[in-house]
């Protein structure tokens, strides 16, 4: 019988976490294999290919952010971060260099299930389904094949950069984009410190998406990071 539940990669050197995040992971299903250092975790990477890798940052031989840059060399799997607070530019360098999300210390096992869930729906859709022409998050729709966007099911006209912005958060539903990310996608190359482009066109984007633009629903900030378009979590899988 083959092994169908997924296999979460955990590389974390405090063990009390370790503890922690292994009992929350079994509690739901996962199977886990956990080490305690950067190179067990690249080694425990390529041996076993989990479907996805729990990866802290602070380790004690080889940094996070060059373990994630090391396995984004190879390795498809979601990598979600795990950082402590004084770990800003860490993490956000990790998210650059291909993470796909990160989580915060100290965090509770439900805001850890829910990330794990979006991370390995979205690796699932864009391996089975690279070419779907249309997504939903909430009441937005975007169609990609006709380039059109609604919401609730009424027509929004976005001008071509507004546009760009959504369809990449809409590729990314419910992970995080770093400013960096954003800006090399939609504007290219050598505009990765315009930010005030960003916070524009996002203002603009809000306003024409969200029914309160001062406080989105779906295009949230990610203070000091990037934007996350929140996709509504449904039930976990029983
Ligand atoms: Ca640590």
């Amino acid at each position: 019988m083959t092994e169908s539940r997924p296999l979460i990669l955990l590389v974390e050197d405090e063990s009390q976490m370790r503890t922690f995040v292994r009992l929350a992971l079994a509690a739901h299903g996962y199977r886990v294999l956990e080490v305690a250092t950067g190179q067990e975790g690249l080694q425990q990477a390529a041996a076993h290919t989990p479907d996805l890798i729990l990866l802290d940052l602070g380790l004690p031989d080889i940094d996070g952010l060059e373990v994630t840059q090391r396995l984004r060399e190879w390795s498809l799997a979601p990598i979600i971060v795990i950082s402590a607070r004084g770990q800003e530019e860490q993490k956000v360098g990790a998210l650059d260099a291909g993470a796909d999300d990160y989580i915060t210390k100290p965090f509770g096992s439900e805001e850890l299930m829910a990330r794990i869930r979006v991370a390995l729906r979205h690796s699932a859709r864009s391996s089975q389904d690279p070419a779907s022409s249309v997504a939903t998050v909430g009441d937005i729709r975007v169609d990609f094949a006709k380039r059109l966007v609604f919401v609730a099911d009424r027509e929004v006209h976005l001008t071509p950069i507004e546009y760009k912005l959504i369809v990449a958060l809409m590729r990314h539903s419910g992970m995080v984009l770093t400013h960096k990310q954003l800006l090399d996608q939609v504007w290219g190359p050598g505009h990765a410190h315009q930010m005030q482009y960003l916070r524009v066109y996002m203002a603009q984007l809000r306003q024409k998406l969200e029914e309160n633009p001062a406080h989105p629903k779906y295009l949230v900030t990610e203070p000091g990071v990037g934007y996350r378009l929140k996709s509504r979590e449904p039930p976990a899988a029983s």
